[in-house]
């Protein structure tokens, strides 16, 4: 592969297939623009190819594009974490499969001609990457409802073959009516208390409040708990509108009793457009670091995937990676 390639990787699978068409239209795209020799299409085989074929690459790359949804930027992101920072090339996406939330976050939403047009611009960003337990993320990590609703979408995706907002709602609504739990959790939060909402009664210890560089002590019971790199989770929900991707701080927020089953469905929908921030249940904070603990496994996801554990160590690599964006 010579310097200066641009490299798609794309799963074929993705979408039941439709990949595979997606990476072809891409493919074809990038030939008329930079030729035949400026571009590689690299298809993915199994699970876990996309993070080998990004943390091999060799030096000079000019590129390496993401085609697919949040799952295979997950990978292609976590495979050029991989290598040192002075040699990873920026990282593009295309949007292509059935979760986008990183490609709203970087305005890469829109038609595959307009995703390419973008990506050929190359207007960069210095993006931060989360990590937990060793592994990273590039938009969300979350914890209890939000995350079971997510994993029951893509379950339900798998299962029904059908997509979007109306998918999303069926499995709120199931998650709220029929599993509503609440996860008593512990989060020790590093930081000068930069916050928003303040960690005042009935959490927190207020000696520890804004200016300290002490760790916050945050205790209680949530229904969901989102440690955000990016403003939205599970397609577009806008959960932390205001999160910055290059401010070296994951945007927080959690949700707190009492909140019965048709409350939190208007909380959630509230979230939706980024409307729900100023409801007494929900808390707002920001944090470079923290470790968060349950006290019984959670459901939880990553950047869509699910994950499994009750002890969390969670830190913000600022501004680790390159990315194109469309804005
Ligand atoms: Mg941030």
């Amino acid at each position: 592969m010579d310097a200066g390639t641009i490299v798609l990787i794309a799963n074929p699978a993705a979408q039941n297939g439709r990949g595979s068409w997606a990476a072809v239209e891409a493919a074809s795209l990038f030939s008329a623009r930079v030729g035949e020799n400026g571009f590689r299409l690299v298809l993915t085989e199994r699970p876990g190819h996309a993070a080998a074929i990004a943390r091999d690459l060799p030096s000079g790359v000019r590129a390496v594009v993401a085609l697919g949804g949040d799952g295979i930027i997950n990978e292609v992101a976590s495979g050029l974490m991989e290598r040192p920072a002075a040699d990873r090339p920026p990282l593009g996406v295309i949007p292509a499969g059935s979760g986008n939330d990183y490609a709203e976050t970087l305005g890469m939403n829109g038609s595959l001609p307009k995703a390419v047009d973008r990506i050929l611009q190359f207007r960069t960003v210095s993006a931060d990457v989360g990590r937990v337990n060793g592994r990273y993320f590039v938009e969300t990590l979350s914890f209890g409802l939000d995350a079971a609703i997510a994993l029951d979408t893509v379950e339900r995706r798998v299962r029904t073959g059908k997509a979007g907002t109306r998918l999303y709602l069926e499995a709120a609504v199931d998650q709220l009516f029929h599993h509503l739990a609440l996860y008593p959790f512990k989060a020790v939060v590093e930081g000068d208390g930069a916050n928003r909402d303040g960690v005042s009664a009935p959490f927190g210890h207020p000696g520890d409040l804004a200016g300290s560089a002490l760790p916050r002590v945050v205790e209680g019971e949530a229904y969901l708990f989102a440690v955000q790199i990016g403003p939205t989770y599970g397609g577009h929900f806008h959960i932390t509108p205001d999160a910055a991707i290059d401010d070296g701080l994951f945007d927080l927020c959690w949700a707190t009793p009492s909140l019965g089953p048709w409350k939190a469905l208007a909380v959630l929908l509230a979230a939706k457009g980024g409307h729900h921030t100023g409801n007494s249940h929900i808390h707002l904070d920001r944090a470079p670091a923290l470790t968060l603990d349950f006290a019984v496994e959670p459901p939880a996801q990553i950047d869509g995937e699910k994950i499994t554990g009750t002890h969390f160590e969670i830190d913000c690599i600022p501004r680790a990676l390159t990315v194109i964006c469309g804005r």
